[in-house]
């Protein structure tokens, strides 16, 4: 899933202050997994930005709305009839979602109420970590499962480098060295040689190196 965190409610009023009318637009994707932007969170955002206007002596109207996904036509058309109706629109979906409102509705103004920071899943309750760089060509089979793109701070792909101590990594010893996770998991099954051949360089052009990606389904095409 994406995970993403909700900027802080100032630099949304910021954002918004020559507004007097808004809608908050909510998903119910990632964000409202890592709850960040579903309905809770667009309530709460609505109720705090109203408050936070109010103190200023400037009111402000703030409608809520939430789309299955700010990711797809289908549910985007969705605010055809409303989006209009408003000075300016914030969307709490990742950064994919105001995207597609801005290109969907040229004329109306859209704000990102969230940072998106990475591709992850949670680890425990409220707790979510980075797994997946999006490199466009996965190769942690060699890894056993484990990707040193994402996890190594210096996505080396022939680890460790001198700085791992015991099983962190150099740069906190809040972070995991993924590399002595990799080393460990390969001795405990008897496989450590394994990692003997040298990982050649990656071929990047599958990566965001490649420039903006795109990616075609031609069955669903055909049959769309
Ligand atoms: S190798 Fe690439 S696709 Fe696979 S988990 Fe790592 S970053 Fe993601
Ligand atoms: S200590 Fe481990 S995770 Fe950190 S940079 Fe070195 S090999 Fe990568």
């Amino acid at each position: 899933m994406i995970v993403a965190d909700r900027k802080s409610l100032n630099e949304i009023l910021d954002m918004v202050k020559n507004y007097n009318k808004i809608l908050v637009v909510g998903c119910k994707g990632c964000v409202t997994v890592c709850n960040v932007g579903g309905l809770k969170e667009v309530q709460v955002l609505a109720a705090s930005l109203k408050i936070g206007r109010k103190k200023e002596e400037r009111p402000l109207e703030v409608d809520e709305k939430i789309l299955e996904r700010q990711c797809d036509p289908e549910y985007i058309e969705q605010l055809k009839d409303v989006v209009d109706n408003y000075d300016a629109v914030v969307s709490m979906a990742c950064g994919v979602g105001p995207q597609f409102l801005s290109e969907a509705y040229p004329n109306q103004k859209f704000f990102p109420a969230v940072n998106t920071t990475f591709y992850g899943g949670a680890v425990s309750h409220g707790i979510w970590e980075e797994r997946c760089a999006g490199c466009g060509s996965c190769i942690i089979h060699y890894f056993d499962g484990l990707c040193p793109i994402a996890r190594c701070s210096k996505s080396l792909l022939n680890g460790t480098c001198g700085g791992s101590d015991r099983g962190k990594c150099e740069i906190s010893k809040d972070v995991d060295c993924i590399w002595d996770k990799i080393v460990k998991k390969k001795i405990a099954q008897g496989r450590l040689d394994d990692l003997l051949p040298i990982t050649p360089a990656k071929d990047w052009r599958t990566a965001r190196d490649g420039g903006p990606r795109k990616a075609r389904r031609e069955e669903l095409i055909q049959n769309g």
